[in-house]
């Protein structure tokens, strides 16, 4: 099936390449992300496959449309970046990859919490120029401390399932708990209790209308003050200019992103010879008890390899008129 691949970096050509050597789908890949202005790239292709910072909004979707486009195949688990009711409405499948290693994103929410309560990076940058100095480099220890989970679905029972091996305990917040979660010694309370008695807090919930937002200045207000969040969901879960404020009064003690609202025309990208005129982004990482890295949770060997092949499995689904499994929920 002609497909059109957007937002291809070096890996995605590599890798979805490779799941496609017995599939044989003619992949077209695109750097550009895929917008308005590039739909038409597309001309000639039955899908597109995408990436989560592409634009798959209803004008996307009717240009991709009105040039003979059915399927939408999203190289991710979220799918808030796709107009899910236009797509129905235009006759467009649209495909995620719903099973793909979530220890990738769960460790990596970890390893973000590690680096910005014990600053590693910092002590990293420092030992680089020769400065053996601890002054400011103090944290505290996980264990014994409690830990929220907001969200406690595939990643985020393996992120409380680690953060159980630390010793911590475990408080969450779902709209529909699990016993997955209890098992680990979880216990499930309302959101604003969890703020309040969390010494670390973790986004694990996807970007939905009720989700938006869900940590904005009121919650900031709410949590225990000197709290770290951590954040690998998605970006606009966090009102980052309240966050900004929470940091500066210290009380937000730390903030942990891999995630940014306003990371569409940032992230996958080398900008360091552009000036970034984003204040927001910018005046984050200039705070020393901040850490933010570039939507890279989900990178790892294990992942990149399911996601491609459940993408090409997914294509090929559909060009044979297979039900989909990975279809996007009305
Ligand atoms: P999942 O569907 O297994 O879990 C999500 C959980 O959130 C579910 O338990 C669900 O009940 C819960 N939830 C839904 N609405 C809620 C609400 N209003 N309040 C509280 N909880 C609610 O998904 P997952 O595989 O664990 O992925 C979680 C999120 O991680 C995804 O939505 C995606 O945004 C993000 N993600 C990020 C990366 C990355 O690289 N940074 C990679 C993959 C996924």
């Amino acid at each position: 099936m002609k497909t059109a691949v957007f937002s291809a970096r070096r890996y995605d050509k590599t890798m979805l390449g490779q799941a496609n050597e017995a599939a044989g789908h003619e992949l077209r890949f695109l750097e550009d992300r895929l917008s308005r202005e590039t739909a038409m790239l597309a001309r000639g292709c039955e899908a597109v496959c995408v990436f989560v910072n592409d634009t798959v909004d209803a004008e996307v979707l009717g240009i991709l449309a009105g040039q003979g486009v059915r399927l939408v195949a999203t190289r991710s688990t979220g799918y808030n970046h796709i107009d899910a009711h236009a797509a129905r409405d235009l006759g467009i499948a649209v495909v995620r990859v719903t099973d793909y290693s979530p220890n990738s994103v769960a460790e990596f929410a970890v390893g973000l919490l590690l680096a910005v309560n014990r600053k590693i990076a910092r002590a990293s940058v420092r030992t680089r120029e020769g400065n053996f100095d601890l002054d400011g480099l103090m944290g505290f220890d996980l264990h014994g401390k409690t830990v929220g989970v907001i969200g406690t679905g595939k990643i985020g029972t393996i992120f409380a399932r680690i953060m159980a091996g630390f010793g911590c305990t475990l408080v969450g917040y779902d709209r529909y708990p699990t016993p997955a979660f209890e098992a680990l010694g979880g216990r499930y309370i309302g959101v604003d209790e969890l703020l309040a008695c969390s010494d670390v807090v973790s986004l694990h919930c996807p970007l939905l209308e009720e989700t938006h937002h869900i940590v904005n200045a009121a919650a900031l207000a709410r949590v225990k003050r000197g709290c770290m969040l951590v954040n690998t969901s998605r970006g606009g879960l966090v009102d980052t200019e309240a966050a900004v404020q929470a940091l500066k009064s210290g009380q937000l003690g730390g903030l942990a992103i891999d995630v940014y609202e306003q990371e569409a025309s940032l992230f996958f990208q080398d900008l360091s010879s552009t000036i970034i005129t984003d204040d927001v982004i910018q005046r984050l990482v200039s705070f020393p008890n901040v850490i933010v890295t570039g939507h890279q949770a989900f990178f790892t060997v294990e992942a990149i390899g399911q996601i491609m092949r459940t993408t090409i499995d997914s294509i090929g689904a559909f060009e044979r008129g297979e039900e989909l499994v990975n279809r996007i929920p009305d």
